[in-house]
């Protein structure tokens, strides 16, 4: 199923696409919850009636008519994954992990497809980064990497903005500062499910700057796959459905090019992750 949240007379209501309609899945099934996360919560239940329900085609509304939404507007935790490409620890002049490494961003980041990325006037560096964003479907603590992906619900399209200088320039020493102003954390449209997707470590993966590529890659090029990092995050901390994982950015991100390149008000950001899905979203300064 390819899931939405979507906005229908000013409520947000979850979806699913058939075709160019979107269904209603709580109105065709009140069993089913009305919010992704709720949602994933409910297991497979509401997995089963969803499905039902796509399969009646009913009720629905024409894609063009609502606006889509974040996936899910609040998850327990987003948590993100640095220097995951070779080539892109490379151009950021530092060694490839032998660990993954982690840090979070906030829910309040969070925003839809379509929404401004609102750049705060205190950064001098923000920068784009495309990622791949893995939505967690099933609770675990110390889940082992052979029953990872039993865990993942499905998959969106998720752009990391970054304030470099707030991330590598402040005393501190830690980047989460520089990661999670607020509207730094685009995801979206569509929350993927995992049966739909056949390898996500074998999809092409880009961002798209004012119409030029930027970074253009595959998931291919991840250094921790995705049941890695679940085994490593969950060896620490339980993960929980709507949880997101943002897997890492590949190379070509602006700080690395000469002459660096900087988001700025008016431009337009894209990313585009095959077969999940293209986010884009309009820029302008706070
Ligand atoms: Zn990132």
């Amino acid at each position: 199923m390819r899931l939405v949240t979507f906005r229908e007379r000013s409520t947000a209501r979850l979806g699913a696409r058939a075709g160019d309609q979107i269904i209603d899945l709580a109105a065709a099934d009140s069993a089913i919850p009305s919010d992704m996360r709720s949602f994933l919560e409910s297991g497979d239940g509401a997995r089963s009636a969803a499905e039902k329900a796509v399969g009646s085609g009913r009720p629905s509304y024409s894609a063009d008519s609502v606006d889509i939404l974040a996936p899910i507007q609040n998850p327990e935790k987003l948590i993100c994954i640095g220097l995951n490409y070779a080539d892109h620890a490379a151009e950021s002049g530092m060694d490839i992990p032998t660990e993954p490494i982690v840090f979070s961003k906030y829910a309040s980041a969070i925003i839809g497809p379509g929404d401004t990325i609102n750049l705060p006037s205190s950064s001098n560096e923000p920068d784009y980064e495309a990622e791949l964003v893995v939505v967690i479907g099933r609770s675990g603590l110390n889940i082992p990497e052979a029953d990872a992906m039993d865990h993942v619900a499905g998959y969106t399209v998720g752009h990391d903005v970054s304030a470099r200088d707030y991330q590598l320039q402040k005393p501190g020493g830690q980047w989460m500062m520089g990661k999670t102003f607020d509207t730094f954390a685009p995801i979206g449209p569509d929350l993927v499910t995992a049966d739909e997707i056949a390898d996500p470590h074998g999809l092409g993966i880009r961002c798209i700057l004012n119409g030029e590529t930027v970074q253009d890659s595959s998931t291919a090029q991840l250094i921790f796959k995705i049941p890695q990092l679940i085994a490593y995050l969950s060896h620490v901390f339980t993960l929980n459905p709507g949880d997101l994982i943002f897997t890492g950015t590949p190379p070509g991100v602006g700080m690395a090019r000469d002459p660096q390149l900087w988001l700025k008000a008016g431009d337009r950001v894209a990313i585009e992750i095959d077969e999940i899905g293209r986010l884009e979203n309009p820029v302008a300064v706070a």
